[in-house]
């Protein structure tokens, strides 16, 4: 059975409780347990996938096909174990199983009500799994208080109930706000935050509080005082110059400590963190930086392409070279020339998307980058951008373009290079869709394999001809025009095991050009950095040195 940390917010939003959370889960690993991190989200949406990413920063995709929130990216990177459909829910999913039980009439007979119906659907979900691992890390989205978030912090404290006394703890992140004028750190919204928690029946084991300052002991004291925790587990999170020192940083707080205390787990195994030391020694001792341009469309909410940075991040630390990440809005250069605005620039990436808007101008930088022999790496959208460049610019189809852009505008302009896909095949099963389908969960979702071919360029980086990559699109290159496009020097170089749906496709005489119909920047970890980014960043490294 697996021991539960329960993992709540306070006082405000946006105070890195995934990214705490996903630091914990490291720290437990590097104490020889194993461990696995879900995310309960209060919203109503069933899950993220028909969000805005300027609403909700990107969707994060499992190997599994579940569109989920963006902080399983990070509980990903920091402990490497692939997230699972299982590990994300919404109060939508909740409620839309619940409903459907009801119609089913699997209640026949019951009025249906929040307790305990929709409580014992969330617990149900708590539960998947428990036997597999040592500790299972539950955060709850939101901040306590919300109205949304009752039903979640209802079954969390039903379900520390029905287990075996000492096997669940909860965890409360809140602010302490600093007020320089008084030169003071207040404790008051941590009391009311924790108040609030224990008027619903929960009381936090651990009170992690994030600081600008140091906490003086005083503050510390009053805190364990008001909030019934002990002092020792009062822990400070304070700022940092990476996300990726947080779990030496809450290791040195004591973090690990208190949570094996509050388990009565004694004597504690010694932690072995040499990952991440090495992980922190990469990021303080780089050897000059690069200037990358990420070319796209949501670029006012960077969470928008969250893993694509810490990608490139984690690409810097294999070079050991500091990224500069600026993003370029692809609008702007719709119409105009795109030099003005890419030059000088060591690499460029055009990430994915969705819509029309803008994409002209990822096409014009596609080109750019193509003819100034400039390292492009094309994810998804922009992978179909390189092969809309090509054609058009290469293969003399000067009508190229998607038929997604067709749909959204209701009428027929452009040459479908890229088309709506309507059957695959997924592991032995024949998948289909068509254009009039919900928006929701329908994409080409999830893990596939590729076949890579040999002395290929992307054989070389992967070191590997099959690879298993992660996808969310719904539309797809038609394969009819690689002959056309490969005599024009646009090599499909990796595809489906069928043959039938291209993959990769990357420019033959160019010293790095790469478009890959996937997302490799969601399998990328700091301790593993993906071969895609780490030579991206590699060949980014090489055109700074030559300027
Ligand atoms: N909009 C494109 C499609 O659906 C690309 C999607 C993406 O970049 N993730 O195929």
């Amino acid at each position: 059975m697996a021991r539960y940390i329960f993992i709540t917010g306070g006082v405000v939003s946006s105070l890195g409780k995934g990214l705490a959370s996903a630091a914990l889960g490291a720290l437990l690993q590097a104490r020889g347990y194993s461990v696995r991190l879900r995310k309960l989200d209060p919203y109503l949406n069933v899950d993220p996938g028909t969000m805005s990413p300027f609403e909700h920063g990107e969707v994060f995709v499992t190997d599994d096909g579940a569109e989920t929130d963006l902080d399983l990216g990070h509980y990903e990177r920091f402990t490497g174990v692939a997230a699972r459909q299982t590990d994300s829910i919404s109060s939508g999913r909740v409620y839309s199983n619940v409903l459907e039980k009801e119609r089913r009439g699997d209640y026949l007979g019951k009025t249906i009500q929040v307790i305990p119906h929709v409580t014992n659907e969330i617990k149900d979900f708590i539960n998947i799994g428990d036997e597999e691992v040592d500790f299972m890390l539950c955060e709850i989205g939101g901040t306590v208080g919300d109205i949304e978030g009752l039903p979640f912090f209802e079954a969390i404290r039903q379900f520390a109930q029905d287990k075996p006394r000492g096997q669940c703890i909860f965890m409360h992140l809140t602010l302490l706000p600093w007020l320089a004028a008084s030169g003071e750190l207040k404790t008051k919204p941590t009391q009311h935050s924790v108040k609030e928690l224990r008027s619903i029946g929960l009381q936090p084991d651990i009170l992690v509080c994030r600081s600008e300052q140091p906490i003086p002991d005083k503050e510390r004291e009053k805190l364990a005082l008001f909030c019934n925790v002990r002092p020792e587990s009062v822990i400070a999170a304070y700022d940092l110059k990476s996300i990726y020192e947080a779990p030496l940083a809450y290791h040195r707080e004591g973090l690990d400590q208190a949570v094996l205390d509050a388990f009565q787990i004694a004597p504690a195994p010694r932690p072995d963190l040499t990952v991440w030391q090495d992980v922190s020694d990469r990021i303080h001792n780089t050897d000059g930086s690069v200037n990358i341009a990420v070319v796209g469309k949501y670029t006012q909410l960077e969470d928008a392409y969250k893993s694509i940075k810490e990608a490139l991040i984690h690409g810097g630390m294999a070079n050991r070279i500091k990224v500069n990440v600026e993003w370029v809005d692809a609008e702007v250069f719709d119409k105009d020339d795109a030099a003005p605005h890419l030059e000088g620039y060591h690499a460029i990436l055009v990430p994915g998307g969705f819509g029309e808007r803008g994409t002209e101008g990822k096409i014009k930088a596609a080109e750019f980058a193509r003819t100034r022999k400039i390292p492009y790496l094309g994810i998804c959208l922009g992978m179909q951008m390189a092969v809309i460049e090509a054609a058009r610019n290469l293969a003399g189809l000067s009508d190229a373009g998607s038929e997604e852009f067709d749909h959204e505008a209701g009428e027929k302009r452009f040459e479908p290079v890229v088309y709506h896909l309507k059957e695959w095949v997924q592991g032995n099963h024949q998948v289909k869709r068509s254009v009039g389908d919900d928006k929701g969960g329908t994409m080409r979702l999830g893990a596939y394999t590729a076949s890579l071919a040999e002395g290929s360029k992307v054989a070389q980086v992967y070191g590997d001809t099959t690879i298993e990559e992660r996808h969310r699109h719904r539309y797809e290159v038609d394969v009819a025009y690689r002959d056309k496009l490969e005599e024009c020097g646009l090599q499909f170089s990796g595809m489906s095991p069928d043959g039938r749906l291209p993959e990769i496709v990357e420019v033959k005489d160019h010293p790095w050009f790469i478009g890959v119909q996937f997302h490799p920047e969601l399998k990328s970890k700091p301790f593993d950095p993906h071969p895609l980014f780490k030579d991206f960043v590699r060949a980014a490294k090489e055109v700074s040195r030559l300027v």
